[in-house]
């Protein structure tokens, strides 16, 4: 293997830490699609920072393969796309003990994501939660990716990637692991909670309210968006009037992406509507781009076995990238293999 030399190449993941939100699906899953068949693409499902806080193993097993099925029902190919899970392949769990051995604890103690999630709780919270992000950078560096498509709340970790490539290619004197370029791109790279428009939506969040999922029924995300926090007023022209209205801003932004618009045409086509108007347009969208997405997940859950046959090979033709990879760096550190 040539040091220096990066083939251009995506890695991203999902954690199956509860099933799929409309975030997940306009902030990763629709944006990973795209870019298959533009360069080699791997797509993991990443059971190990799921684990990070507590999964009870059924339900871990089954999220897992539901975040497989939604990757394949939203068009990802596994001809096209290596799609596995994380745990299948060792290697991301050996490069990531070298990464704790390089990030800080000083860089670990900026990360905002645990900051959120620990809450007041730090004392309490595994060990594994804090130290994610240089999982996460074994992830990516593990396969030399060069682009990283992920939501805006990824963007500190995929800068942690960078640092801790760097700091290695300082430290041993080589030029072995790329620059990672983070891809955050489109109107949804953060879609909002539902009923706090200064929080994002996550899969884990307390309430079922403040989130759409990709397995929704069409009722259910009707009636999700018509109790969608909003304010009084119609809507205006020009997105500059939406900078203090988050919640409205974020039903714009969240149309937008579903309909392959810009938010300035959707704000153009309903300026002056009140909600009683928007909502329901927004639903009927959010059920047509869903709906399908949702029933063939439904089929492809309904034949578990199928899906790992399609994860077990995917791990398969990962581990053929990652093992050299994990070699080299072993010898590089000086550990005898
Ligand atoms: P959890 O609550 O367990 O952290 P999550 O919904 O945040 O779950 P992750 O598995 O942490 O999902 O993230 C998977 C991908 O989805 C990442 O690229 C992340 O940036 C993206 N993502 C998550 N939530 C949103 C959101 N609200 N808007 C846009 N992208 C999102
Ligand atoms: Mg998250």
């Amino acid at each position: 293997m040539t040091d220096a030399t990066f083939t251009p190449r995506v890695f991203s993941g999902i954690k199956p830490s509860g099933g799929l939100t409309l975030g997940n699906y306009l902030g990763a899953i629709k944006r990973f699609v795209g870019m298959q068949g533009q360069m080699e693409t791997l797509y993991c499902v990443v059971d190990l920072h799921a684990i990070t806080v507590w999964q009870d193993p059924v339900e871990l097993r089954h999220a897992t393969r539901e975040v497989a099925a939604g990757y394949l029902a939203a068009g990802l190919d596994p001809a096209q796309s290596i799609l596995f899970n994380q745990a299948r392949v060792s290697q991301h769990a050996e490069l990531g003990w070298i990464f704790n051995c390089v990030a800080r604890v000083g860089w670990m103690n900026r990360m905002t994501q645990f900051k959120d999630k620990a809450g007041a709780n730090a004392e309490q919270v595994s060990l594994g939660l804090y130290a994610y992000p240089s999982l996460m950078a074994a992830d990516i560096l593990l396969y030399h990716a060069t682009h990283v498509p992920v939501g805006e709340d990824q963007k500190q970790h995929v800068e942690l990637t960078r640092d801790i490539a760097a700091k290695f290619n300082h430290d041993y004197k080589v030029d072995f692991f790329p620059q990672t370029i983070p891809v955050i791109d489109g109107p949804a790279t953060r879609v909002m909670n539902l009923r706090d428009g200064t929080k994002k939506m996550s899969k884990s969040g307390e309430s079922d309210m403040e989130r759409i999922n990709m397995r929704d029924d069409a009722d259910t995300i009707a009636k999700k968006f018509k109790k969608a926090k909003t304010d009084p007023a119609a809507l205006p022209d020009t997105l500059d009037e939406l900078r203090d209205r988050p919640e409205a801003r974020n039903l714009i932004d969240i149309y937008a992406a579903l309909s392959d618009a810009t938010p300035e045409a959707v704000i153009t086509e309903f300026a002056g509507a009140g909600w009683g108007r928007f909502k329901p347009a927004l639903a009927d969208l959010a059920v047509d781009r869903l709906a399908p997405i949702s029933n063939e997940m439904t089929r492809l859950m309904d034949d578990p076995a199928e899906i790992d046959r399609i994860l077990t090979d995917g791990a398969d033709r990962a581990r053929a990238i990652a093992a050299p990879i994990l070699s080299r760096t072993a010898e590089i550190v000086g550990l005898l293999r």
